[in-house]
This record gives structure tokens, sequence and C-alpha cells, in this order.
């Protein structure tokens, strides 16, 4: 079986600002290749600045690395023109951290979930306005927040709005870059249960970047750990938190505050998940 997206090699050299063009580039992505499997998760692990980021970014050629290739649904990204590419870019989105950025506070959020319809289907108003108030439903808004402005609304409800847009177009693959970082935990776990459910019933891929390893260990099937732009471990989150192979990834788990790793990343997993079990039962109950 291939992978829904396969990453091989994948290098990003950045030009530092201000040095002469014979200057060596800054490489902050350095042979990163990774398989995510359709309806899995895939989570990228790394301290801040170790190149997760441009690595996502990447994967959707959002950036045009430096070399390397992308194949996405068995077709190498790199070698697309500009208009495949944007007519493939529907099927492959992003959700960002921080929704300030990412949402333009000047539109409502019924323009925000339209736009991406408009740029890539004929969609008419009354189809528009359907699915718009659809999508806000299904990610636990309600259809007449559509008139309303981003800054209208909690982080929370923000990055469900993130999201909401993210999937207008019915994509496969969802680059989620640190959704939940800026989010308190009990937050964090109800915007991920969603995630986790919109997953299942919509057959989602996710490559999920975070630093957070109970985040990863709550979300992710398996990981890759970067660090300085290189993958230094890679496999199954469960066997990588019992048992960290490389010297990086088991500093990286021991800056968690306890003792033993694993004992924190399981119990703010189950934190997570009691969180999350709470608000499911609460839906039910309203
Ligand atoms: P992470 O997401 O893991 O925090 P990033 O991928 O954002 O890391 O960044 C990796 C490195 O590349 C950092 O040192 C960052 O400063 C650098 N970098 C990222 N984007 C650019 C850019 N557009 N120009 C120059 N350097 C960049
Ligand atoms: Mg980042």
């Amino acid at each position: 079986m291939t992978a829904l997206l396969q990453a091989r090699d994948i290098v990003k050299e950045f030009r530092r600002r201000g040095t002469k063009r014979s200057a060596e580039p800054f490489r902050a992505v350095d042979g990163v290749s990774f398989d995510l499997e359709e309806g899995a998760t895939l989570a990228i692990v790394g301290e801040s600045g170790s190149g997760k980021s441009t690595t996502g970014r990447c994967a959707l050629r959002l950036i045009e690395p430096t070399s390397g290739t992308v194949t996405f649904e068995g077709t190498e990204l790199t070698s697309l023109s500009a208009s495949e590419m944007r007519r493939r870019r529907s099927r492959m989105q992003i959700v960002f951290q921080d929704t300030y950025a990412s949402l333009d506070p000047r539109w409502t959020v019924g323009r925000l979930l339209a736009e991406p319809l408009r740029l890539h289907e004929r969609t008419d108003r009354r189809e528009e306005t359907r699915r718009v108030g659809e999508m806000l439903e299904r990610v636990g808004l309600q259809a007449s927040h559509a008139g309303r402005y981003p800054h209208e609304f909690s982080g929370g409800q923000r990055q469900r709005i993130g999201i909401a847009r993210a999937l207008m177009l019915r994509p496969k693959l969802i680059v989620c870059d640190e959704p939940v970082s800026a989010l308190d935990v009990s937050v964090q776990a109800q915007v991920l249960n969603l995630m986790k459910d919109l997953q299942e019933e919509l057959g989602l891929s996710y490559l999920f970047i975070s630093h957070d390893i109970s985040v990863v260990a709550f979300m992710a099937d398996d990981m890759i750990v970067m660090n300085k732009g290189a993958v230094v471990e890679s496999g199954a989150c469960a066997d990588i938190i019992a048992n960290p192979a490389d010297p990086y990834t088991r500093e990286l788990l021991s800056s968690v505050p306890i003792a033993d790793p694993k004992v924190y990343a399981d119990r703010r997993t189950a934190r997570l998940r009691a969180s999350a079990d709470a608000v499911a039962r609460q839906t039910e109950a309203e």
C-alpha cells in the first residue's frame, strides 16, 4: 500500500538576511522523510526551531523545498504546475496555532468559511450559506455565528472556526501546526476530541505538529522526532515514549516536570481523555 503522503529527503535552506549570495545558507530542514497512511495521524515532535513548521509547509508545497520530493495521492507535488497545484491544494489544508494571524479580523466567520468555496468551487449563495451553517454546527458552533467576527469568540471557538474553514473543501489531509498549543488544557481536550471525531467521520489524515509529548500521545499513532532540522527518531508513539532511543528524545521527555516521563505522559493523556469524556457527556445531556 502506498501512503497518502510521502516525503523523501526534504531539504529547506534559507538565505540569511543581509548575507552575501556566496554565504552558506541556513539549513532549517535537513533530509526529512516520512510516510503518512490514509486515515492515520503522524506527529512531528521537537523543540522550538527544530524545523517542524517548515517541514509541514514543504509537505503542502506552501513553500518550495530546496530539494527532495513530496508525493500526495500518488502524484509528485513538485512536478505539478501552479494551476494543477492549486487544484490539488483543495485536498490538503492547514490549521495554525495562532488564530489571530490566520483568521482575518475584518471578515465575518461566514465569509472566512465561504472563501475557499468561492476560490475552488462554483457554489451559489444559497448552497454556500447551507454549507457554512452545516460546517459551523459540525464543529460545535451554530449556523447563526456566521454573521459574527473572529474576535467575538473564545480561543477554543476560534480554533473550531479554523478547523471548519480547513474542512470546507472536504480535504483528505490536514497539517495541524500546534493547533492547541495556545489553549488551556481543558479546552485543548475539547478541540483534540473534536479533531478525532472529525478524523473518524471524514477519513482525514493528520500531520500533527506539536512540541507537547502528552498531546502527541493522545492524538497520534506514530511520530518523528526532529532536532536541528533532522529526524533523530521515528516509530510508534507508545514505543518511543516508553523507550526513547535517542538522547535528544530522552531530553525532550525529561523536560516534562516529573521523574518518569512515561507516567507523566500517561497521566496527562488520561486527563485529556477524562475531560474529553466529560465534554461528550455534557454535550449529550444538553
Ligand atoms: P519549529 O516549527 O520547529 O519551531 P521552524 O520550522 O519554524 O521550527 O523553523 C526552523 C528554523 O528555520 C528556525 O531557526 C527558523 O528561524 C528558521 N526559519 C523558518 N522560516 C524561515 C524563513 N522564512 N526565513 C529564514 N529562516 C526561517
Ligand atoms: Mg513551528
